[in-house]
């Protein structure tokens, strides 16, 4: 197989669809160039190749490679008419990194290689411009010593030697910006960048321009496994093995002088996600200057008045292939004398609000049809449309602004490095990473922080780019804000003010208006706007799994109908055991040493819980609500510790003695496999017996009043039939009595979280008029695996690949998941058309709710803001099985 791909000159010898090959960027220069698009001509070296690399060790490459290569090679120079180290007319190239998936910034690029001291002169003297060829020069040495010979900073704090040399030179000669540095001082700048790689590295810079090629290559192909790389690509779940590709293309530059731009552009807004075109340039500048955060760099609107015919041209490139492709594109470009060049495009990356509405707008532009705009709605991604936001009626004034570079709002205590970030955010601190600007090494970092403020870089800067690809809330270019990482200490300045601020201070960030505040701000829960209605109702018209949510209050129940609930899936009765008043009468049930006493204690219990249950009745109006008889073991409710043993004890008006003997007579050394469940129903029915009779006489209450009631009764951790055969008849009897001559439908049915209920589901059904997989205890018994305990080593089996994710997170399908499979078989082959349904935490888990869809389940149920994200979760489910769509993510022709 070939493996060199050319492009270039109208033509390609690959397609967009070529991506496993050919990296996401390879793939579309081959594309953007066979569509006759201005893009500078090059090759791409196949990620064969860097899997051959991974096998067989650095610089061994497959035979034949340098022969295509050096094919490959001449006919740039062809097409470009310059020859590869010619100190004549040099062709230059860039190195650029591309993997299959997208990893922004995470590898390495190297601009303007085939310098040395012959060509530099050559390239001055063809383009007239010796300042624009040492530029070049100063910038090739500078990223070739770090990139492939491995000249580091020496620490967090501290610049690149590169960068503290380059602000002496630029001290030295005066001059304020890279712009100004002239001739002389650029050549300064290249002799002490060699002898800097000299010293640190004690080799010297390679003149010979194959020599430089070739180091290049194999720093691209070393890179894919650079920790960086490595942790972006644990973050996204991309696999290490398929290697990364390396395109060598032509230069075109952008640093010629002031009819000359670098940039980089949305075809939509990638914030809110208005059809605009929207980007940043950087007139006399190179490659990276955007991104990095150099300068702050100036609106694409701002290059019509500037290079007009540019601009034109770009709106009309931006167009075509945000056509060709069907969905948003985030476009790399450089203009070379007023003549616009495409490096790159790419799907953009964008918020969860931008994402919906993109979708949704695609839709009635008749770009898209509705089922392709479910499809590309990433439900995880919904997450975000669903946060808080400042409370805009209880806004404090902000301290400084910055540009809304990722939605949201942000509060935390500041920090100022990324391991500081992590090492907060492990001991359970919220933080905002406060930098200058981000780079790729500061991942872990934006991962573990809240929010991200910088006072640098602009809407696509790095840390815009990663904290939108986050979900994160991210501020940037706050020019008032003044770092020294350091000293731990920053100050907004301005208006000639000046406000410190230090490591551990609170601030809140509003990643919808770049504001900053002080201190922590009020929030609100988000307003969903229209666009996510429209998008759901396509979603409900796909979806054939129902939606159900995880409430124990009123509340609960209320913001998840919002969101969609069609039910109560799950309502933990002894959430409402905690309250204050009621916790007392709780203890003083389980302190009683007869049942006379524990019916006396139940007495004051009842009609709290019938209160509650007629208020979630009446919130939920004629929708189903399973409720869950007690679960927890007994001890969970006694007070913990001398001081609260005594604090009860006077309450109760008992000894503390007693009190303390009880506590030490319910201790458990396994709680979790204890006196818990239906078990403690099996030794003392009255608890259940009267959360019935408080269930039955609330629903008889409401359904006097009018509302339509559909209680669901469900008795937990049943292990063989009897049990539910016991209970079953209990609550039977007591629903009945309780509701009197009130005609109420209800239902009664057990939550399976053992393997053994699983294995005889087909005995237990007999008694079972519905089934509700509890999957998180389901989980732990399966895998013997403590949830409570687990935290401690769980995350080294993901982190070292022994477990493919976190079972507790994502549903277990081979495991946990053929056990549910079973237990559906069997309960169904006794009562046909037998309810089932879940209600662990995987209910709202995106590729969970896919394995409830797949095993034919009837609901899932999940906490009340992951309803809508299951709910487009049930029916991206319905549309991939329908199979029309085998790979929904990629762009189809
Ligand atoms: P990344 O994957 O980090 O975006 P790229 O390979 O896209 O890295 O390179 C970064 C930037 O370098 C590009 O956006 C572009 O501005 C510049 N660049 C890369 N190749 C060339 C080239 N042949 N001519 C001019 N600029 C280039
Ligand atoms: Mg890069
Ligand atoms: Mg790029």
């Amino acid at each position: 197989m070939k493996l060199v791909r050319q492009f270039g000159g109208g033509a390609a010898e690959g397609r967009a669809s070529d991506k496993a090959l050919l990296g996401g960027k390879g793939a579309n220069l081959a594309e953007m160039a066979s569509l006759g698009l201005p893009v500078p001509p090059g090759f791409t070296i196949t990620t064969e190749v860097c899997r051959h690399v991974m096998a067989h060790g650095a610089g061994k490459y497959p035979d034949g490679l340098d022969g295509e290569v050096a094919d490959a090679l001449k006919q740039v120079e062809a097409l470009t008419k310059a020859t590869f180290g010619d100190p004549g007319h040099p062709l230059l190239v860039s190195v650029r990194s591309g993997a299959p998936a997208s990893m922004p910034g995470m590898m390495d690029t190297i601009l303007n290689l085939g310098l040395n001291d012959d060509t530099v002169a050559g390239l001055a003297q063809r383009s007239g411009n010796p300042r624009f060829a040492w530029d070049c020069y100063r910038r090739f040495v500078a990223m070739y010593g770090e990139v492939v010979m491995g000249v580091v900073a020496p620490s967090e704090h501290e610049e690149l030697a590169f960068d503290r040399i380059l602000d002496d030179v630029k001290r030295k000669h005066r001059a304020n910006r890279d712009q100004d540095l002239g001739e002389a001082a650029l050549r300064e700048a290249v002799a002490l960048f060699k002898a800097e790689i000299k010293r640190a590295t004690g080799t010297a810079f390679p003149d010979d321009v194959r020599a430089q090629l070739w180091g290049a290559i194999g720093a691209v192909f070393a890179s894919w496994n650079n920790p960086r790389a490595d942790y972006y690509r644990k973050l996204h779940g991309i696999s290490a093995a398929m290697g990364t590709a390396v395109n060598v293309q032509a230069m075109v530059f952008g640093n010629l002088g002031d009819d000359c731009a670098t940039g980089v552009a949305f075809t939509r807004n990638p914030a809110t996600g208005t059809a605009e075109l929207y980007g940043e340039f950087l007139t006399n500048a190179q490659g990276e200057d955007v991104v990095a955060g150099v300068r702050t760099p100036e609106q694409i609107a701002a290059l019509a008045a500037k290079l007009p015919e540019a601009h034109a041209e770009l709106v009309r490139v931006a167009k075509l292939l945000e056509d060709h492709f069907r969905d948003m594109q985030d476009l790399e470009f450089t203009v070379q004398a007023g003549q616009l060049f495409m490096l790159q495009t790419r799907t953009g990356k964008r918020t969860g609000k931008a994402m919906v509405k993109i979708a949704v707008d695609m839709v009635a532009e008749g770009k898209l049809t509705p089922r392709d705009a479910v499809l590309r709605i990433d439900p995880a991604k919904l997450d975000e449309v669903l946060h808080p936001t400042i409370d805009p009626k209880a806004r404090p004034p902000a301290i400084a602004k910055g540009l809304p570079a990722s939605p949201g709002a942000a509060i935390g205590r500041v920090v100022f490095t990324a391991t500081a970030a992590a090492e907060w955010a492990q001991r359970g601190e919220s933080v905002v990473l406060v930098r200058t600007d981000t780079s790729p090494e500061d991942i872990h970092g934006m991962k573990a922080a809240s929010g991200i403020l910088t006072s640098r870089g602009g809407m696509t800067s790095h840390a815009a780019v990663v904290a939108r690809g986050m979900g994160k809330c991210c501020v940037t270019s706050c020019t008032s804000l003044r770092v020294d990482a350091a000293k731990r200490t920053a100050a907004f300045v301005g208006g000639g003010q000046e406000r410190k601020i230090k490591e551990g201070d609170t601030l809140t960030l509003d990643g919808s208006t770049g504001e900053v505040f002080l201190g922590s701000a009020p929030l609100v829960p988000a307003q969903l706007g229209s666009e996510l209605g429209t998008l759901m109702e396509w979603v409900d018209s796909f979806r054939r799994l129902k939606v159900r949510t995880n409430a124990d209050t009123p509340s609960d129940a209320r913001t998840a109908r919002s969101f969609g609930a069609e039910g109560i899936g799950l309502c933990r009765t002894e959430h409402m055991f905690f309250q204050p008043e009621r916790i007392l009468a709780v203890r003083e049930m389980i302190l009683a040493g007869d049942e006379a006493g524990r019916r006396a204690a139940l007495a004051k219990i009842l009609p709290m819980q019938r209160t509650d249950f007629a208020e979630l009745f009446r919130v939920m109006d004629g929708l189903p609500v399973t409720i869950r008889l007690l679960d927890p073991p007994l001890h969970e409710f006694l007070p913990h510790g001398t001081a609260e043993i005594e604090e009860v004890a006077a309450a109760l008006g008992k000894p503390a003695q007693a009190i303390a003997a009880k506590v030490a007579e319910l201790t458990e050394a396994n709680p979790m496999l204890g006196h818990r469940g239906c078990r403690l129903a099996i030794t003392f029915p009255e608890i259940y017996e009267i959360q019935t009779r408080a269930i039955g006489e609330a629903a008889a209450e409401v359904s006097a009043a009018g509302v339509a009631v559909h209680p669901e009764i469900m008795i937990p951790l049943v292990m063989v039939p009897e049990e539910l055969r016991r209970l079953r008849a209990l609550v039977a009897r007591t629903f009945e009595a309780a509701v009197g001559s009130a005609q109420i439908a209800y239902t009664i049915g057990t939550m399976i979280e053992l393997p053994r209920a699983c294995v005889v589901a087909d005995q237990i059904a007999a008694h079972a008029d519905f089934f509700s997989f509890g999957t998180n205890d389901l989980t732990q018994t399966t895998y013997g695996l403590s949830r409570d305990d687990a935290g401690r080593f769980l995350s080294a089996y993901v982190e070292g690949g022994v477990l493919p994710s976190d079972p507790f997170s994502v549903l277990d399908p081979e495991g946990v998941g053929a056990l549910i499979e079973l237990a559906v078989r069997g309960g169904r082959g006794v009562v046909p058309g037998l309810k089932v349904g879940i209600c662990g935490e995987h209910g709202g888990d995106p590729s969970s709710v896919g394995f409830c869809h797949r095993a034919g389940l009837d609901y899932v149920s999940c906490s009340p803001f992951r309803v809508p994200i299951a709910r487009v979760a049930a029916a991206r489910a319905a549309l991939i099985e329908q199979g029309k769509d085998q790979n929904p993510v990629e762009t189809k022709k």
